[in-house]
C-alpha cells in the first residue's frame, strides 16, 4: 500500500514548484499577511514556507497528512464546488510520502509552538514544544530521497529555481493583501519581494520589471448568465496588458489565474497576441496578466494539480470578449 501511495504522491508532486504551489496556497488559505519562502538548490533539497496565518490546532496534527484530511470542506456539497482548486486534502499527504516534512506551528493564545516531523502520512516525531511565533512553517527536505529514479529526473538547481521564482512571483502578484518573499538559502537579497500594501501594478512591476510595469493598460470584462436558463456564459475578468515584455520580448507572456489557480490557456494567449500584431514591431511580443472568475461547474473538473492547460465552457466566446476588452484598452490609449 505504501508503494502505491508513494507512486501516487510522485504524480502530484513532480518538481519542487508543484509542492511549493500547494504550500503557498495553504498559507494564503490560513489568512496570512506575510509569507516567506526559502529554497535551497532550487527546492531540490529544501523548500520552506513560513507564514503568519492562523496556525494549526495541536489536536489536528496527527491527522494533518492523512489523505483527505482537510479543514476546508464543511459539507459533501462543497466537494463539487472546490474541485477545481486542486485535490483536496492531498497536498501534505503526498509531500509526506516523497520528502522529509516538518511542520512548526503556533496559534494565537498557545503557550509555545510545536514541531512535528511526518513520514508516509504519519507523525514520525513530535509534536514537541519549541520556540516560535503565531503562524506555520512547513519545511520540505530532500525531495524524492526515497525514489531514486524520480530524484535523478529532477532538473538542475538553476532550472528548478527559475521555475520556483516564476511561480512565487505570479502568486505574489495575484494575492491581494499578502506580502510574499522568496530567498535562496544563504542569500540576503530576495528574488521576489512584495508587501501586503502594494497595488497590483506595483507588484507586476516588481515581478516582471519596470518595462512591463510602466506600460500597463488595465482592462475588464464580464458577462452575467442569461436570465431565462442560467446556462449562458458567466464570468468576470480583469487584467493588464503591456506592449513591453520582460523577457526581452521574445515570447508572448500570458499570466492567467482562473478561480485563483495558475493555469495555461494557449488559445487565449494566441488570441490576445493578435491585438498587438499591428501595433508592435515585428518579432516583439506583448505581456498579459489576467484574473478570471468562472462558475466552478463550467471549468474542466478533471484538472490535476500538475495539469496546466485548462478547458472551460463557452471558451471561444469568452476568449473573444477578452480580446475585445484588450483591444479597447490598447486603442483607447493610442488616441
Ligand atoms: P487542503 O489544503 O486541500 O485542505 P492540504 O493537504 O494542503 O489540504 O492541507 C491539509 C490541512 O492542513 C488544511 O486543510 C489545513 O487545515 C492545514 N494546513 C496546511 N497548511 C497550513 C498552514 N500553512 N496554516 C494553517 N493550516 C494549514
Ligand atoms: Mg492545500
Amino acid at each position: 500500500e505504501s508503494v502505491v501511495n508513494k507512486i501516487a504522491a510522485g504524480e502530484v508532486v513532480q518538481r519542487p514548484f508543484n509542492a511549493l504551489k500547494e504550500l503557498l496556497e495553504n498559507s494564503i488559505d490560513a489568512g496570512s499577511t506575510k509569507v516567506s519562502v526559502t529554497v535551497r538548490d532550487g527546492g531540490n533539497t529544501m523548500i520552506r514556507v513560513q507564514d503568519d496565518g492562523c496556525g494549526i490546532h495541536e489536536g489536528d496534527l496527527p491527522l494533518l497528512c492523512e489523505r483527505h484530511a482537510t479543514s476546508k470542506l464543511e459539507t459533501f456539497e462543497d466537494l463539487r464546488t472546490v474541485q477545481t482548486l486542486g485535490f483536496r486534502g492531498e497536498a501534505l499527504c503526498s509531500v509526506s510520502y516523497v520528502a522529509h516534512l516538518t511542520v512548526t506551528t503556533m496559534r494565537e493564545g498557545d503557550a509555545h509552538a510545536t514541531r512535528t516531523v511526518f513520514r508516509d502520512s504519519k507523525i514520525e516525531d513530535g509534536p514537541k514544544p519549541c520556540a516560535g511565533l503565531v503562524g506555520t512553517t512547513v519545511t520540505v527536505e530532500d525531495l524524492f530521497y526515497n525514489m531514486p529514479i524520480r530524484r535523478k529526473a529532477l532538473r538542475s538547481p538553476s532550472e528548478e529555481l527559475a521555475k520556483v521564482i516564476e511561480v512565487v512571483g505570479r502568486y505574489a502578484v495575484y494575492h491581494d493583501g499578502v506580502g510574499v518573499s522568496l530567498k535562496r538559502h544563504g542569500n540576503a537579497r530576495p528574488d521576489v519581494s512584495t508587501s501586503a500594501s502594494d497595488t497590483k501594478q506595483q507588484k507586476i512591476r516588481m515581478v516582471f520589471g519596470s518595462q512591463v510595469g510602466s506600460n500597463l493598460l488595465e482592462f475588464k470584462a464580464s458577462a452575467v448568465p442569461d436570465e431565462c436558463d442560467g446556462e449562458g456564459m458567466s464570468f468576470q475578468a480583469k487584467g493588464y496588458a503591456s506592449s513591453a515584455n520582460y523577457n526581452s520580448g521574445k515570447r508572448t507572456v500570458l499570466v492567467l489565474f482562473i478561480n485563483g489557480r495558475l493555469v495555461e490557456c494557449s488559445p487565449l494567449k494566441r488570441c490576445l497576441e493578435t491585438v498587438y500584431a499591428s501595433v508592435l514591431a515585428k518579432g516583439s511580443r506583448p505581456f498579459f496578466y489576467v484574473e478570471l472568475t468562472i462558475p466552478h461547474e463550467q471549468v474542466d473538473v478533471n484538472v490535476h494539480p500538475t495539469k496546466k492547460e485548462v478547458n472551460f465552457l463557452h471558451q471561444d466566446d469568452l476568449i473573444e470578449r477578452l480580446r475585445e476588452a484588450v483591444e479597447n484598452a490598447v486603442f483607447t490609449s493610442n488616441d
